[in-house]
């Protein structure tokens, strides 16, 4: 499956833009403006919390806990944890005033802006696939199927647990924190094969584990506690 994009270069003046610039999204040979996020612009609408998570998750590194000051920003562009050191303190930010394994956590989020992209468009396929989503309008169901395939609804669940995610707990939070989060089955790889919606719960207990390290894990700890657990062929 596959879609040719326009990939027209947009206008931007954030010094993290990504080499070659930020592009345009819309089916190649559209008519109209061109558009960075044409998929999420019925999300935008009906669900605004979830389109501007989605693109945050999607482009940026993640929110970390750590707040002091060698904590370094929480908060940055994906492709631009690609670049050397020298590059990013002119753009401000001082790699080498950071603990080592803070340096660790933000390089292991870096990922070009094209997979970004990607993994943003599989969020939004996902998202219609939640129990209690509205269905998406045709333009934004053709562009989403020619990407990932049909859009089944009720049929996405937890990555972590399986259990099917229902649309509400999108907007349940618990201590300012939403019940659902982006998730990855590899916590290093920023794709879109890897990237999923998760159980808050969920994702903390798998924290920086593949799926399979963490399931292997948890078997480990039941068959000591004295459960009867076969592995899957
Ligand atoms: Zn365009
Ligand atoms: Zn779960």
């Amino acid at each position: 499956m596959s879609l040719e994009f326009c990939s027209k270069p947009l206008s931007s003046r954030s010094k993290f833009k990504p080499k070659g610039g930020h592009r345009c999204y819309l089916p190649k040979d559209h008519k109209g403006k061109c558009s960075e996020f044409p998929f999420l612009a019925h999300l935008v609408k009906y669900a605004p919390r979830v389109a501007k998570k989605i693109v945050r998750d999607s482009i940026m590194t993640t929110g970390a806990a750590w707040k002091s000051e060698d904590a370094g920003p929480n908060r940055i562009r994906r492709w631009a944890m690609l670049l050397p050191d020298a590059e990013l303190l002119k753009l401000g930010i001082n790699m080498s005033k950071l603990k080592p394994i803070i340096v660790s956590k933000l390089r292991e989020k870096a990922a070009e802006y094209g997979a970004c992209m990607s993994v943003a468009q599989k969020l939004a396929w996902l998202t219609y696939g939640i129990e209690g989503c509205e269905a998406p309008p045709d333009p934004i169901r053709q562009y989403l199927e020619a990407l990932f395939g049909r859009i089944m609804p009720n049929t996405t669940t937890c990555l972590v647990c399986k259990k099917p995610i229902s649309f509400a707990l999108f907007h349940t939070a618990q201590r300012g924190k939403a019940e659902i989060e982006t998730s990855h089955s590899n916590p290093r790889l920023h794709t879109t094969v890897n990237i999923g919606f998760a159980h808050r719960a969920c994702n903390i207990a798998q924290g920086n584990k593949t799926l399979e390290e963490f399931y292997d894990w948890i078997a480990e700890i039941l068959l000591r506690v004295g459960y009867t657990v076969t592995k899957p062929s």
